[in-house]
């Protein structure tokens, strides 16, 4: 895949472990010049685990903070005119909500977690749009907790239901401008943000045991489908949930043997 003189934003690196790692590993080495949004407390162990790449641009930005948003465009619109893609791989929920029952989950944590998790895809997509080439496109990250109960995943499904149909209303959206938006939906993968969750290790081996492919699937993985969907080889697909989860999500029964 060539992403040569491609000009790409990411959003959601917070060291080698995390998706958009992999995803800016995949980019970078075919071709593409990034530029990496990273919340500033983060800098130096951003900057730390990025440190093999040559010549990445780094701008801070907290999506809880419309400004710090509003600044990322207006820089990029000055040093870059247009971009070509955008990757939005955050989401945050407070640990508790992620280990008591969902019933409990308090109404200022839902909207955080909805704030950070969903609703910065359409901040960051109202103003990037105008900083997107046409036939440019965007992604997010997902999860099947969108649509099955998962253990101790709680608010953090919902904000990811809420995320995918963001992603397909944003999708008319953008389409009357020629920019698609699409999200992969990745099976678990050991990260920070997986850590908050109780029993993530015990998930992993349940997904290697059930998943069709029976084993887990790898960030490089997701990253290859992120790249695709970024690529012009999607250029016909938008408003789509692409999943790479080593087929766990078409198991209906298998008696195991
Ligand atoms: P990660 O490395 O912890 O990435 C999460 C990122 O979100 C971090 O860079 C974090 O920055 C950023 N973030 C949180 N609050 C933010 C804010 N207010 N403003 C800007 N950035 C903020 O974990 P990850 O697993 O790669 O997660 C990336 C995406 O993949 C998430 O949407 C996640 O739900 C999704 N996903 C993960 C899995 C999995 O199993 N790991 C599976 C499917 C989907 P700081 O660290 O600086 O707070």
């Amino acid at each position: 895949m060539n992403f040569n003189n491609k000009k790409i934003l990411i959003f959601g690196v917070a060291n080698k472990n995390s998706i958009a790692y992999s995803i800016l590993n995949e980019l970078y080495e075919n071709g593409a010049e990034i530029i990496i949004a990273y919340q500033e407390r983060a800098e130096k162990l951003v900057k730390d685990a990025c440190k093999k790449f040559k010549n990445l641009d780094y701008f801070p930005c907290d999506v809880t903070r419309d400004e710090t948003i509003i600044d990322l465009f207006k820089y990029i619109k000055k040093k870059y005119g247009k971009i070509d893609n955008i990757v939005h791989s955050i989401a945050f929920t407070k640990k508790e909500d992620l280990m008591n029952r969902f019933i409990e989950t308090p109404k200022d944590h839902y909207q955080l977690a909805h704030e950070v998790s969903a609703y910065s895809l359409i901040q960051i997509a109202r103003n990037g749009e105008k900083s997107l080439k046409k036939g440019g496109s965007i992604i997010t990250l997902t999860f099947q907790g969108s649509n099955f109960v998962f253990e101790n995943y709680n608010v953090m499904g919902i904000c990811k239901a809420n995320l995918e149909a963001t992603v397909r209303y944003l999708a008319k959206d953008l389409g009357e401008k020629g920019v698609r938006i699409n999200a992969v939906s990745a099976g678990p993968i050991k990260t920070l943000a997986a850590s908050a969750i109780s029993g993530f290790e015990n998930m992993l081996n349940f997904w290697e045991k059930q998943s069709l492919l029976k084993r887990n699937v790898t960030a490089k993985e997701v990253a290859k489908a992120a790249a695709f969907l970024l690529s012009d080889y999607s250029s016909g697909i938008t408003g789509e949930v692409l999943t790479v989860d080593a087929g766990f999500s078409k198991v209906g029964y298998l008696d195991g043997k």
